[in-house]
């Protein structure tokens, strides 16, 4: 969906809801959001302002019985629950109170998007709640996880070089939590949908590797780093296993592409097998036929530099 097809059905719904005319919420709407702030103005108006009365019925948000004490926020222009702010301040802690927020959206008594950087936070109007969502801008999805920081739809745009950090990232968090176990990060599903991103871009290897090297070990290190040849043996075995696991899952995403696409999207010539595909985008023959990829943003990172700007 457009970003102005989307606005507008937001704005629908927020009429439906509120039963407001529509173009006074789209003025509304157009007022406050783009407005910047920085977190300890948001923090300072949690900690001063009243509790106000919920915009909501008697009985909560959602008809149950819990419902969030709020506050009336000049700089949301909404009431917010006291915990969101602070589930939002927890969530920018290492940036600091100085971190520059812009409001992107707000859905009237639902929840209100900020950005903070490349960063971009729900912030649930309804709960005390703070989820952090995909950072392509005004994408609803969250991310995959803290390590993989768009929702699975948007790693399709990610560069190459972008899902190898985020596979290394995810699999040095599956390695620190698993500690010694040699089957550690055996399965996840994570690494399935970095490896589904990376095959339409031929970038299938280094994806895998990444993830595969991060989460068991070089192999080229592996006898240096276990004492012990049986352990050595082990994650040896099940580093193996998920390698071939994630080629099993490369091999259908290219086969899904190469059966949509039929020939070389470039010369029209029969398509190599599914090997070699691996290597290169599924849809070319060769990667003289593969155009260059397109240029993008590198992947906006948190940075405690960029938010205190
Ligand atoms: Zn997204
Ligand atoms: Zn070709």
């Amino acid at each position: 969906m457009g970003q102005d097809k989307k606005r507008k059905a937001e704005l629908r719904q927020a009429q439906r809801d509120t039963g407001q005319r529509y173009t006074r919420l789209a003025r509304e709407t157009r007022e406050r959001t783009g407005r910047g702030f920085r977190l300890a103005e948001l923090l300072a108006e949690c900690a001063t302002f009243p509790r106000t009365s919920p915009p909501w019925p008697a009985g909560g948000p959602d008809g149950d019985a819990f419902a969030p004490d709020v506050f009336a926020s000049q700089l949301l222009g909404e009431p917010v629950p006291f915990g969101t702010v602070l589930a939002l301040a927890g969530a920018l802690s290492e940036e600091g109170p100085q971190a520059r927020l812009v409001l992107e959206s707000v859905r009237s008594g639902h929840a209100a998007v900020v950005a903070c950087g490349a960063r971009r936070f729900q912030l649930v109007l309804s709960q005390d709640m703070a989820n952090e969502l995909c950072r392509t801008p005004r994408c609803g999805s969250q991310m995959v996880n803290w390590a993989i920081v768009y929702c699975s739809s948007h790693l399709a745009a990610c560069r190459s070089e972008d899902l190898v950090a985020m596979a290394q990232t995810w699999g040095y968090a599956l390695y620190e939590e698993a500690g010694q176990t040699p089957e550690r990060g055996e399965g996840s599903h994570e690494a399935d949908l970095l490896v589904q991103a990376a095959v339409p871009r031929g970038a299938f290897r280094e994806v895998s590797t990444a993830f595969l090297h991060a989460c068991f070990e070089d192999p080229q290190v592996l006898d240096e780093e276990f004492w012990d040849p049986d352990r050595a043996l082990a994650v040896r075995h099940a580093m193996a296993r998920e390698e071939l696991r994630l080629l099993r899952v490369a091999e259908r995403a290219a086969r899904r592409i190469r059966q949509a696409a039929g020939a070389c999207e470039g010369c029209g010539a029969d398509l190599p097998p599914t090997a070699a595909v691996l290597h290169l985008p599924p849809q070319f023959c060769s990667r003289a036929c593969a155009p260059p990829p397109p240029p993008s943003a590198p992947m906006a990172r948190p940075s405690p530099w960029d938010a205190n700007l």
